[in-house]
């Protein structure tokens, strides 16, 4: 028997399985990069449900032409802290550029403020040299025939129509914790999506994009929220119950910033709205939770949408009791014995 190491090739193409799961996912990278260099402007066009096409721009920082191939190389980040338990960025772990440029053609051109354009390119894992582009200051990622070298993976992804709506939701989840970013999504008719930059103080900017993306109904049928608990601050709105939805996919819940999907944290909204609606019927929330960095684990699973708290009863606690403040005060009184 011989151990050997697997080649470079193989190995970003295993991690491009966790990470890149499917159109959506590449957005969320994508998207989190732009924020991440300070964007205020983020357009996205797709083709295809984005199997074909994916391409964002944005107008942050942009990448110097001779740190281009770094930015495609495996564990390499600009965003590193020597605390992996304190991160404020939403990437750092340096993988899903070269994650997406093994199972895709991905292009990337780019310029800073001071420099010249360049372009990269990089298909199934091979690398271009960098050449000169024009380029405005920011960043354009274009990432062409998704999963082409992953054959099997492509099979996986659902129809065209589902893929597009996918993408479109994962935009509106991050959309949300960016009030202060102009985000324009260009594809097919109903996934089309134009977010202008929402101004003023941060609770009201917030409030102005929760009624872009959930429209008047919500803004009208809902209840703000503000609590605070050993350091972790929860703001953000409930719908009253009589506004509930038939899915759960109204439910948004931030994490310093960070959309996260938790069962937990689901499961005290349920517990919160119990006595107050039918088992088949679910609220539409939005909530943000600030808390210190080294309280919560976002480095769980590579696409970073799990997180763990430290203390998650405590979480889950402070959840259940604002929700039911915010209902009591509002004359609508669930029975305190139920779930938390
Ligand atoms: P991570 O986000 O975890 O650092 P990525 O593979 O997503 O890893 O990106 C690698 C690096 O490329 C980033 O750390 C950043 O320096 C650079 N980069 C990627 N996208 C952009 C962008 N849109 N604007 C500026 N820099 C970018
Ligand atoms: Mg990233």
């Amino acid at each position: 028997m011989t151990i050997r190491q697997l080649p470079e090739t193989i190995v970003n193409r295993i991690a491009a399985g966790e990470v890149v799961e499917r159109p959506a996912s590449v957005v969320k990278e994508l998207v989190e990069n732009a924020i991440d260099a300070g964007a205020t402007r983020i357009e996205i066009a797709t083709a295809g449900g984005g199997l074909s096409l994916l391409r964002v721009s944005d107008n942050g920082s942009g990448i110097e032409p001779g740190q281009l191939p770094l930015a495609v190389a495996r564990h390499c980040t600009s965003k590193l802290s020597d605390n992996i338990f304190d991160i404020r960025s939403l990437g750092f772990r340096g993988e899903a550029l070269p994650s997406i440029g093994s199972v895709a053609r991905l292009s990337i051109r780019s310029a800073t403020e001071a420099g010249e354009g360049a372009e990269i390119t990089v298909e199934g894992g091979e690398l271009s040299a960098v050449r000169p582009a024009a380029c405005n200051r920011g960043t354009v990622v274009e990432v062409r025939d998704l999963f082409f070298s992953t054959p099997a993976r492509l099979k996986f992804m659902k129809s065209e129509r589902a893929e597009s709506a996918a993408i479109t939701d994962q935009l509106r989840r991050i959309a949300l914790a960016f009030p202060g970013v102009r985000f324009a999504l260009t594809g097919p008719d109903r996934s089309s999506l134009e977010l202008p930059l929402c101004e003023g103080t941060p609770e009201k900017a917030a409030t102005e994009r929760m009624r872009a993306l959930l429209g008047h109904g919500f803004a009208e049928n809902s209840l703000p929220i503000n609590a605070m608990r050993d350091g972790v601050r929860l703001t953000g709105r409930i719908s009253v119950p009589s506004y509930s939805r038939g899915n759960a996919q109204h439910q948004f819940v931030m994490v310093n910033g960070r959309p996260v999907r938790d069962k937990r944290l689901a499961g005290a909204i349920r517990g919160a709205y119990a006595d107050a609606l039918p088992r088949d019927r679910h609220a539409a929330v939005v909530l943000f939770l600030d808390l210190d960095p080294a309280l919560v684990d976002v480095n769980v699973h590579p696409q970073k949408a799990d997180v763990r708290f430290r203390d998650s009863g405590m979480i889950s606690g402070l959840i259940v009791g604002a929700i039911r403040q915010a209902l009591s005060e509002a004359g609508i009184r669930p029975s305190t014995d139920a779930a938390s």
